[in-house]
């Protein structure tokens, strides 16, 4: 039976592919089949996940023992221990692997969920709550086999897999970074959540919100992804089919022309040269900047550098990252911007510190939180200024609200800067040091924070999170995620007119950067720097070369003063015209 289902499409495009089902174990594991040849290596991989955890607890006994920690935590290790080294855990899931040619992280998500159920059985309160030990382990184990991704058979360009999940969180989904999958949908998630904006990364279409994707569509079913039309069609007839397809030519078509404005400068029909540069969340993100004709990285979201990992990553290794970024645009901007998590983004590392909060997003997010883990900061820090060495960095703080936040994290900045200097590490002393405008304090405080900070970028998807006090992942209340509320775009216009009265430089880099449709809008208001994921800049970059700011300022004016959205869609629509 074909039929519809609708969401919000977050990344555009048509994907037409065989839908493979993300499944519910302990958390979101990816399925998929590999071919036999494939199975000892697939064998070999849980084997190397089993084993670095044995040696992860071991690790952490010793340290247990040779400190003066209470002896129940070493038999609660030791507990998990036998649970890893019995062979139902530990060799079981390698027969699942042979028997059904699937991968190692749904092998081990189908054993522990029959281990859980036979423990569920187990009268003995005792024993039946050892339940939860058996699924820490094997989370254990997961997440080592997430972090080194196995290999996906490369689907064919005729049979595409769409994943359809029910929900999945930012660090779930860049793993896909390395696979090739060719949409994908989930019941929850909101626009501007994390998910979707790395589900944009993927260069894959997605539509999210579907609210029962996942419980309606079976394994093996033909689905087309309309990610700009906002729809899911399942099971599609010939007709519908042939439509989509014509459709997906015309798309490629259309990104293929795009292709052409790669290496024009982005300059207004009067004159105005505009800075399009790109968000990315990982180094190897800068090919596909380039291939964009990035000016810069306006936003590196390094948190990305600390998921999927069970251990903090080093100085050295973020020092890598950073360093590689900047070798790799070769002299234009990269603007790194600490470590923003918290909310959606948790790492694992930081269990109970974040996680508990009873309102995330207004919890320890972002800058609070590494101003409240001063030795993980300066480390960061660290990393990004041995980084200002090898190419044009920045440092950039997200999340500000308040002065003393700017001050603190300048006296980290110059404490790291010591401490580099008194080992003779080189690093530019004149690193620029921005901040994010993603509350409305900020916005309202934004002539204190230009005289601190030398550039300022405007954060709007948690801009308009924070003013609207809507959710920006939680589908329930997406229909009120409004990046046209009048009070978005007045807060918008303030920081804008602010910056530019001071003689600083403003970006805009949330989601709304990368939108052709409101480009003329940020360039009426006088911004000049954006911001977005590379698969956008080429579009924006069109609608930057079609525009006469000055022919425009007229309608900006009434944009401006404007508090009714219905009047103000209308104008856009003019100013698009
Ligand atoms: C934003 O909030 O607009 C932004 C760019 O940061 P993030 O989406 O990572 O929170
Ligand atoms: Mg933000």
């Amino acid at each position: 039976m074909s039929f519809a289902l609708h969401g919000i499409g977050v990344s555009g495009g048509i994907a037409i592919g065989r839908a493979q089902l993300v499944s519910h174990a302990t958390r979101e594991v990816a399925h998929y089949t590999i071919p036999q040849s494939q199975v000892p290596a697939e064998i070999e991989r849980f084997g190397t996940a089993v084993r670095e955890v044995q040696r992860e607890l071991e690790g952490l006994h010793a340290a247990l023992t040779s400190g003066d920690v209470p002896g129940e935590f070493g038999a609660f290790l030791d507990v998990h221990w036998m649970i890893l080294n019995d062979p139902t855990l530990s060799e079981a899931p390698k027969r699942i692997i042979a028997d059904q040619r699937c991968n190692a992280e749904w092998a081990l998500a189908l054993q522990m969920n029959v281990l859980v159920e036979q423990f569920e059985q187990i009268e003995d309160s005792y024993l039946r709550e050892r339940k939860a030990d058996v699924v820490q382990v094997g989370e254990r184990v997961l997440k080592r086999l997430m972090g080194r991704p196995g290999t996906l058979p490369a689907p064919s360009a005729e049979e595409q897999t769409i994943l359809v999940a029910h929900d999945l969180s930012p660090a779930d989904v860049i793993q896909f970074k390395h696979h090739h999958f060719g949409a994908f949908l989930t019941d929850l998630g909101g626009a501007s959540s994390h998910t979707a904006i790395v589900a944009r990364s993927l260069n894959v279409p997605a539509v999210v919100a579907t609210h029962n994707a996942r419980h309606l569509i079976r394994d093996g079913e033909m689905l087309i992804v309309d990610g700009s039309g906002h729809v899911v069609i399942v099971n599609p007839d010939r007709a519908v089919l042939a439509e989509y397809r014509l459709r997906q030519n015309e798309f490629d078509l259309a990104r293929q022309k795009l292709k052409r404005l790669r290496s024009k400068r982005a300059e207004t029909l009067d004159g105005m040269r505009i800075e399009l540069q790109a968000n990315i969340e990982l180094p190897e993100d800068i090919e596909q900047a380039l291939q964009n004709g990035a000016t810069g990285v306006g936003l590196f979201r390094s948190e990305f550098l600390f998921l999927n990992r069970s251990g903090l990553p080093s100085e050295d290794e973020q020092f890598e990252a950073f360093r590689k970024a900047a070798a790799g645009m070769q002299g234009k901007p990269v603007t790194i911007r600490t470590f923003d998590l918290g909310a959606d983004k948790q790492a694992e590392q930081f269990d109970g510190l974040a996680r508990v909060a009873p309102n995330p997003a207004l919890g320890l997010r972002a800058v609070r939180f590494c101003l409240a883990e001063p030795r993980l900061f300066l480390t960061q820090l660290r990393a990004i200024l041995r980084a200002t060495h090898y190419g044009n960095v920045r440092i950039l703080i997200p999340m500000l609200a308040s002065l003393s936040e700017i001050d603190q994290t300048l006296a980290m900045i110059a404490r790291a800067k010591e401490t580099l200097r008194e080992q003779n590490v080189p690093f530019n002393a004149d690193v620029k040091v921005g901040g994010m405008i993603e509350i409305p304090a900020a916005v309202l405080s934004i002539g204190a924070f230009l005289r601190k900070l030398d550039f300022v970028s405007i954060g709007t998807n948690d801009l308009i999170q924070y003013t609207l006090a809507v959710d920006r992942s939680d589908e329930a209340v997406s229909h009120l995620y409004d990046p046209l509320h009048p009070a978005v775009l007045r807060l918008i216009g303030l920081a804008i007119g602010g910056a530019a009265k001071a003689d600083v430089p403003i970006a805009v880099c949330g989601e709304m950067a990368g939108e052709p449709q409101l480009t003329r809008l940020f360039l009426g208001l006088g911004l000049r720097e954006f911001s977005m994921h590379p698969s956008h800049l080429l579009g924006v970059k069109q609608r930057v070369l079609q525009t006469d700011v000055s022919s425009g300022a007229a309608l900006i004016d009434r944009i401006r003063r404007i508090d009714e959205p219905d009047k103000l869609n209308a104008l856009l629509e003019k100013l698009n015209g």
